[in-house]
């Protein structure tokens, strides 16, 4: 009989704490590490510092027996069975993936490797960097250090659900007692049927790339679609049920808005391309979605300009700051490239998010625009002496709202829906002006 294991995760971000949690709630033992210490503070009490659904009473729940945190990180490896490294691995100037943290990661754990142990990528990291985690842990310890790739692929905003029942688990590696601990690890996740699917390193790396590439591709696809809607007078909320209803497509991803944000799809888009050329490889397709993603906010100032007879001096409210709903991250979120475009054309902003203000205040400190923009708590304040409203996010409090006080609210009686998350008959019903994306304009009734 084996005894309980024990891991360690490094860097208690978004992918490294939900893991860390997840695997501590299955009964093994982890210690999740990271470098920053105003993070650290707040676990340490058991508080986790971002918004994810589930996680803080999970973290509660498994604090402190079978979860700690620490930035001692050769203590947190001693005895580890493997080491999960979930740093981030943000872009550089060039697109290119900035594997600094993850390459200082793996040198740290080997110099401080008292013990055989598995190192394993969780980070999402171009195609190679496996073969150079290896190289890195090889020069630096005696010990044996078997290096598997294991992309992760939650969402943020259903993360826990997403770890808990995963569609997948990939790992990559040629060596078989490293594949049997993540066996062993991912039991628990891995019950109804087996969907741990093993092949080379490289593989494992290219299938995370190219999964959020072929879904930020479908998002950039449909916003294109949703602009010969536009022209033409189609509606692209049925062409998305006329197209997803083809099993060959399915429904998901097809949603047009105002493009595809976080730190996911932008990031690693990029990196793809960037791969692709260090290979000789132009990655056109990747390319376009990148380019055609900076479109539908373009396209919407341009309509909201049309609409509202310029946008100098106007009052735009603003629903939704977060990339998307049930997070609040706002790293490359369309809303705040709507804020810059606003501002450049003299609208001032009045925005809300249920969970994302902080994060986005912060943001746009940083990009200058926090001067034109009034954060509010409740959406129907930041409605009060707007001339429109846009929504950016889909939360699901934005898609039933209280029309008639939205009417009596709005100077110049428009809606944006940035989200296509508002039913336009209604809109109109309650004297107020729809305009979506990629559908036919509505007027007030
Ligand atoms: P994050 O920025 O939220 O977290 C990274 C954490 O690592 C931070 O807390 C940081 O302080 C810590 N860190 C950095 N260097 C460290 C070091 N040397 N020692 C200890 N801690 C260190 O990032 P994230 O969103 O969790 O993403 C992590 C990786 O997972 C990235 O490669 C990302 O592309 C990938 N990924 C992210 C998601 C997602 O939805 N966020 C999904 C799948 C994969």
């Amino acid at each position: 009989m084996l005894r309980a294991v024990k891991i360690a995760v490094i860097g208690s971000g978004y992918v490294g704490l939900v893991a860390g949690t997840c695997f501590a709630d299955s009964g093994t033992t982890v210690v999740c590490v990271d470098r920053d210490e105003r993070k650290l503070r707040a676990l340490e009490k058991g508080e986790v510092p971002f918004y994810e659904p589930r996680l803080a009473d999970l973290v509660k729940k498994n604090w402190p027996d079978r979860l700690t945190f620490t930035n001692d990180l050769p203590t947190a490896i001693r005895g580890a069975k493997a080491v999960f490294i979930a740093v981030g691995t943000p872009p550089q100037e060039d697109g290119s993936a900035d594997l600094s943290h993850v390459l200082g990661v793996a040198r740290e754990v080997a110099e401080s490797a008292e013990h055989d142990l598995v190192l394993v990528t969780k980070s999402t990291v171009p195609v190679g960097t496996n073969e150079r985690v290896r190289q890195v842990a090889q020069k630096h310890t005696k010990h044996k250090v078997a290096v598997v790739s294991n992309p992760e692929f939650l969402k943020e905003g259903d993360a826990v659900n997403d770890f808990m029942k995963p569609d997948r688990i990939v790992v990559g590696t040629e060596d078989d007692d490293a594949f049997e601990v993540m066996s062993r690890l991912y039991a628990p996740f891995n019950r109804q049927q087996n969907r741990m699917i093993r092949m080379s390193p490289q593989s494992a790396e290219i299938v995370k790339y190219a999964s959020n590439a072929l879904l930020a591709t479908k998002i950039s696809f449909m916003n294109e679609i949703a602009r010969i809607c536009e022209v033409s007078g189609g509606d692209v909320e049925d062409v998305r049920i006329g197209m997803g209803s083809d099993k060959r497509i399915g429904m998901h991803f097809l949603y047009a808005g105002l493009g595809f944000g976080g730190s996911c799809f932008p990031k690693d888009l990029r990196a793809l391309v960037n791969t692709g050329n260090e290979f000789g490889i132009s990655m056109r397709v990747s390319e376009a979605a990148t380019h055609a993603n900076l479109i539908p906010v373009k396209a919407m100032i341009a309509n909201m300009e049309k609409d509202l007879g310029g946008l100098d001096g106007k009052v735009i409210a603003l629903w939704g700051l977060a990339f998307k709903p049930r997070t609040d991250d706002v790293r490359e979120a369309p809303a705040l490239r709507l804020i810059t475009e606003l501002k450049q054309r003299g609208a001032t902003v009045r925005a809300t998010d249920p969970q994302a203000m902080e994060t986005a205040l912060e943001k746009m400190k940083a990009g200058g625009t926090a001067d034109v923009v009034t954060l509010c708590e409740k959406p129907y304040q930041a409605c009060e002496g707007a001339d429109a409203l846009v929504i950016a996010t889909e939360w699901n409090e934005y898609r039933n709202p209280d029309l008639e006080q939205l009417a009596a609210l709005l100077r110049k009686k428009w809606i944006f829906d940035g989200r296509n998350v508002l039913t336009p008959a209604a809109v109109a019903e309650a004297g107020l002006n729809y305009r979506g994306i990629g559908r036919p304009v509505v007027l007030a009734r």
